[in-house]
């Protein structure tokens, strides 16, 4: 019998079939796929033929179709449904894809052909798109090492050993460090603490066997604490253990480690032709150059200091009213902010929830991508591998676009946070392929579900860039849908956020869940003024961080990058009462993996492009405007990385984002 993974999916819209796939399939179908897959590869590197576009880079495009269909299906169930027999597979398939793609990106035969037909490209009459993949599969293997040779070839492959070795050693101090250290509580430190906090406190407590109440350094028991404790020599404590992660001294001491990190990146960046790390890392990004992500971060963090100043003052009017004299510490700032949010903003979550039920949520999602985009939702029965996934057929005029797929609720065996990926990502070659796209969300079960409004932001993000898959419209997969810069892939994401905050679309349908009547307009005001209180708090402990981190990539590695991080902040003018969001022996976005490294700007890069984008239908005079949205579709949400990003947002804006609109929806503009 065919495994069920690898045969012709003979379903609905050739959707996987759940029903008949067991954990026992996923390690044949794995080990199958993979070396079809290798096969597939070797036979293109050492075709006979001369290179060219079709049975190069077409070819490549097309292999490892069985490998797709497996993993799509093995990564969905190991994120959201996870079990221990899951997890064993994923520990053993994640070694054997590392080593699969290194392998490619090593082959110096299948390198050679790229190579030839990247040389000829002028000559072969490529479309646009041909023409991009062409660049982006050249580029990817020559950034990989593909062209050194010899003592620099060797080289690289040790360097890259080492970091991953060092990239691991900074998370497990990190985590130790986390784990080991705990504040006990007394009953009476817990006055002033909401029961949220206390029963966080007690439930970690108990983690840890004490016998009572503790607060740890996870970031969701600390930072509660630090906002509501009322005692200052336990938020004192409890933040300098906080701000010491990863530089205890001892063998948890991540500094060494950062900086041979920094060492041996730029080692490895010049030895691929790079003046720098940061240059290497942003060639590919919308932003391309250190000095672009630093314009838009300067940019940005004056206004926001000023803001922080401002606030620091009243704070500290505050404190010395509340009794306590001198300055206004880093320990000091949540706590008053908070008093300061309630006097100002006070929302009532537990007022507001009735009036954000799941589903009534997911039908405005839904609603303004139908006005939007004209695409039309309705609901499937088809099997999937849990009771609480739900999928709808995403139509267009009566045109079959997506199938799309949710699954809301937390669970167990999901784990934490919210995403979305493609399990067939939409494409035209070799065949034409609808996209199935799925959102993972960790909402509360309830009879009806209801939502915070974080959730419902949630919600929306999500969505945005399921939009971005669903109404991709390309010809090659690798470059489909969110196949983008990093730092250009959050722009239809949190673009789609706004929509949930478009009053006419709270008042539709945020509707009570018991009276179905819909949110009384203080409570829309206040929703919307929560959004920007304390940014300029935020922004100047985010921006400090990402200018830290773009100062240790840009030029010389820095022997010692404690004393940079204090010069680079001294520079700054950085307010005595805020701290870098992560200091660098704990800045795990850049020293876990390189993932984020010289790319943490990119959160604040993307929010710049939402702002901006959405106030191209604000200038249009309304949220739904028909071209606005159009223009949209064209540009950006169907164009995948067919193109450079900054090309695409020009072709949508006319011009390139500037961070006024930010400053405007932040509160920092003056
Ligand atoms: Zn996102």
């Amino acid at each position: 019998m065919t495994n069920p993974l690898l045969s012709t999916w003979d379903t609905q819209f050739a959707l996987a079939p759940f029903d008949k796939i067991s954990d026992a399939d996923f390690a044949p179908a794995f080990e199958e796929a993979l070396l079809a897959h290798k096969a597939d590869v070797a036979a293109i590197a050492d075709n006979a033929e001369a290179p060219t576009f079709a049975n190069t880079i077409e070819a490549m495009e097309a292999a490892g179709e069985g490998l797709d269909k497996v993993l799509s299906v093995f990564f969905t169930v190991a994120g959201a449904d996870s079990n221990p027999a899951r997890e064993a597979l994923q520990r053993e398939f994640s070694p054997k894809l590392a080593a699969h793609s290194a392998e490619i990106s090593a082959n110096k035969a299948l390198f050679g052909r790229i190579k030839s037909i990247w040389e000829a490209r002028d000559t072969l009459d490529l479309t646009e798109e041909q023409q991009r993949v062409l660049m982006l599969t050249h580029r990817g293997f020559v950034r990989g090492g593909a062209a050194l040779e010899g003592a620099e070839d060797a080289r690289m492959k040790e360097i890259k050993s080492r970091l991953a070795v060092l990239g691991t050693e900074f998370t497990q101090n990190l985590l130790a460090d986390e784990r080991e250290w705990f504040m006990p509580l007394a009953e009476v430190d817990l006055e002033g603490l909401p029961d949220f906090v206390v029963d966080a406190a007690r439930a970690a407590g108990e983690e840890k066997e004490v016998g009572g109440p503790v607060v740890t350094l996870s970031r969701s028991l600390i930072v509660p604490f630090l906002q509501f404790s009322p005692r200052r020599d336990l938020r004192e404590k409890a933040f300098a253990a906080w701000a010491a992660r990863g530089a205890n001294g001892g063998a948890t001491d991540n500094r060494e480690i950062a900086a041979e990190i920094l060492s041996l990146r730029e080692e490895r960046a010049k030895l691929l032709g790079y003046a720098s790390f940061a240059d290497y890392k942003l060639e590919t990004e919308m932003a391309k150059t250190p000095g672009a992500v630093r314009d838009l971060l300067m940019a940005v963090w004056e206004p926001a200091k000023a803001r922080a100043e401002a606030d620091a003052a009243v704070l500290t009017e505050m404190m010395h009213a509340d009794g306590v004299n001198g300055d206004l510490a880093p320990w000091d700032w949540r706590y008053y902010a908070e008093k300061r949010r309630k006097a100002e903003h006070d929302l009532d979550e537990a007022a507001l929830k009735p009036y954000l039920q799941l589903d009534r949520m997911i039908e405005a999602s839904f609603a303004c991508a139908t006005r939007l985009f004209g695409l039309e939702f309705k609901e499937l029965d088809v099997p999937l591998y849990h009771e609480d996934c739900r999928a709808w057929d995403v139509t267009r005029n009566g045109e079959h676009v997506a199938v799309f797929i949710g699954d809301y609720f937390a669970r167990g065996s999901k784990r934490s946070g919210a995403w979305c990926s493609a399990m067939r990502a939409q494409a035209k070659f070799p065949e034409v392929q609808a996209p199935v796209v799925i959102n993972v969300c960790n909402f509360a079960k309830g009879d009806p579900a209801l939502l915070s409004y974080d959730d419902a932001r949630t919600l929306f993000h999500e969505f945005g860039h399921a939009l971005h898959q669903m109404l991709s419209n390309v010809t090659y997969e690798s470059i489909s849908g969110t196949s983008v810069a990093r730092d250009f892939v959050e722009l239809p994401s949190q673009l789609y956020e706004h929509w949930l905050e478009v009053p006419e679309v709270l008042a539709e349908y945020a509707t009570h869940a018991e009276t179905g009547s819909a949110m009384p307009n203080e409570m829309l005001e206040k929703v919307l003024g929560a959004a920007n209180f304390d940014q300029g708090f935020a922004t100047v402990e985010y921006v400090a961080s990402a200018l830290v981190d773009l100062a240790f990539h840009e030029g010389a590695a820095p022997k010692d990058p404690m004393a940079k991080q204090s010069e680079v902040l001294a520079e700054l003018g950085m307010p005595a009462a805020i701290t870098m969001r992560h200091a660098t022996p704990h800045f795990a976005h850049v020293f876990a993996g390189d993932g984020y490294s010289s790319g943490y700007y990119s959160y604040m890069w993307s929010e710049v492009m939402d702002a901006d984008a959405f106030e191209a239908f604000d200038e249009a005079g309304s949220a739904f405007d028909p071209e606005t949205a159009k223009a949209l579709e064209a540009h950006i949400l169907s164009t995948g990385g067919s193109v450079d990003a900054g090309q695409l947002y020009e072709r949508f804006r006319g011009r390139l984002p500037g961070v006024e609109a930010l400053l405007k929806g932040r509160g920092l503009a003056a």
